[in-house]
């Protein structure tokens, strides 16, 4: 899960790494009330979901109380790359005089922690293009565990930081590296790391992505928990399924990644659009399948449900159970089709069919889905 900046930003307060003073706030009221305690003016930040927010003019400076209605007026119900804002953070205006990059990664391909260094921060770095030039350092962490702060000082050294600025730099990329073992982080960025105009570094944003399947272990970051889409990937989580939310309105469920995908592919050429990944891997029974439909039905956007399985370990009988006690557990009456093949398949189909579910007895994911779109009404 991504953290907002604000959230970021309390976890490098507590391991030691500055950053400015702010307040998070939600209407002109408050921010007019917070802005009365800073006496050289505001950063007006919208504290969304995504990068690029400076690019969409997302932050702005404030030094009157009329900049600060003006700020407010313009940036609180602004869209952001398709995030509405609904809480700004205003704080300390830092008087810029650099702005470098500093990162931190779990690199999937290499399975390594990779560390990134820039002495050209900012705005632009933040597209993909900023990060291939010769001005942007990387370094590989081969043993996670033995890091030692004289190590990330000859990694900065390298990217071109001397003297006071190398020193302060060490420091809190050192605080940033031990703060992203210590909470399973998998990404940490300081863009920018601002050196202000009195000679200290500062860390002027904050983006921060929990590994998700860490977070049983981390129930200080729980405060991340805080929408609709989190609570249903939260849920998931408890039932053990791999869930992503999606904007669409119609339900899968499937046995295998594979095969969710192919699903979400088939319902795309129709012209629909899946409100949701499901894949429920290798321990399906008739308790998953009824808390995984459930899950879905308990999104209000949801129309209809495709349950797309093959049962090879997968006990089918199971998954059929579960389907119908999954329905008599909801109040909804909504449109289910059930494509369902392999282990026990005859078995499974008929209780399907004694429930009056309809059961596609074939491979063709096709024909599924325009049974349930029919019955959806959306053909
Ligand atoms: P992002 O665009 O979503 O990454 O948001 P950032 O927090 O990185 O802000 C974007 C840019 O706004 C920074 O690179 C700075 O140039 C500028 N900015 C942010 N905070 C301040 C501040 O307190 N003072 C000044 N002068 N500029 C700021
Ligand atoms: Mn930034």
């Amino acid at each position: 899960m991504y953290l907002y900046e604000y959230q970021g930003k309390e976890l490098f307060w507590e391991a030691g790494i500055p950053t400015p003073r702010g307040i998070v706030v939600k209407n002109p009221e408050e921010a007019e009330a917070a802005f009365a305690g800073f006496s050289s003016g505001v950063a007006v930040k919208a504290q969304v979901h995504t990068g690029g927010r400076g690019k969409s003019g997302g932050i702005r400076l404030a030094r009157t109380i009329e900049e600060l209605r003006e700020s407010i007026g313009i940036i609180l119900g602004m869209d952001i790359k398709g995030h509405t804002v609904r809480q700004l953070l205003v704080e300390e205006i830092l008087p810029i005089k650099r702005e470098f990059y500093l990162g931190l990664i779990v690199n999937g391909k290499k399975g390594m922690i990779t560390f990134m260094f820039s002495p050209f921060g900012g705005v632009d770095i933040e597209e993909a293009a900023g990060r291939d030039g010769s001005g942007f350092f990387q370094w590989d962490i081969e043993d996670p565990l033995s890091v030692e702060e004289f190590h990330i000082r000859n990694f900065l050294r390298k990217g071109g930081l001397q003297g006071n600025i190398l020193a302060s730099a060490t420091s809190i990329a050192f605080k940033l590296y031990n703060l992203f073992l210590k909470k399973d982080l998998v990404l940490a960025e300081i863009n920018p790391l601002v050196l202000t105009e009195d000679g200290n570094l500062k860390a002027a944003d904050a983006r921060i992505e929990t590994d998700d399947n860490a977070l049983f272990r981390q129930p200080d970051l729980s405060f991340t928990v805080d929408e609709t889409t989190d609570k249903l990937e939260l849920r998931a989580r408890e039932i053990g399924v791999s869930y992503v939310q999606l904007p669409g309105d119609v339900g899968i469920i499937a046995s295998g990644a594979g095969l969710a995908m192919n699903t979400m592919d088939i319902l795309e050429r129709r012209g629909r659009k899946p409100s949701n990944f499901l894949e429920t891997g290798g321990g399906i029974t008739s308790k998953l399948i009824a808390d995984s439909i459930e899950l879905l039905i308990s999104n209000p956007a949801v129309k209809g449900v495709l349950v797309n399985l093959y049962g090879g370990v997968n006990p089918m009988v199971e998954a059929a159970m579960g389907v119908i006690s999954g329905l008599k557990n909801c109040d909804m009456a909504i449109p289910v089709v059930v494509k369902l093949l392999g282990n026990q398949q005859e078995e499974a189909w008929s209780i399907l069919e004694s429930a009056d579910i309809p059961v596609v007895k074939s491979v063709s994911t096709e024909k599924a889905v325009d049974i349930l779109l029919e019955k959806m009404g959306a053909v």
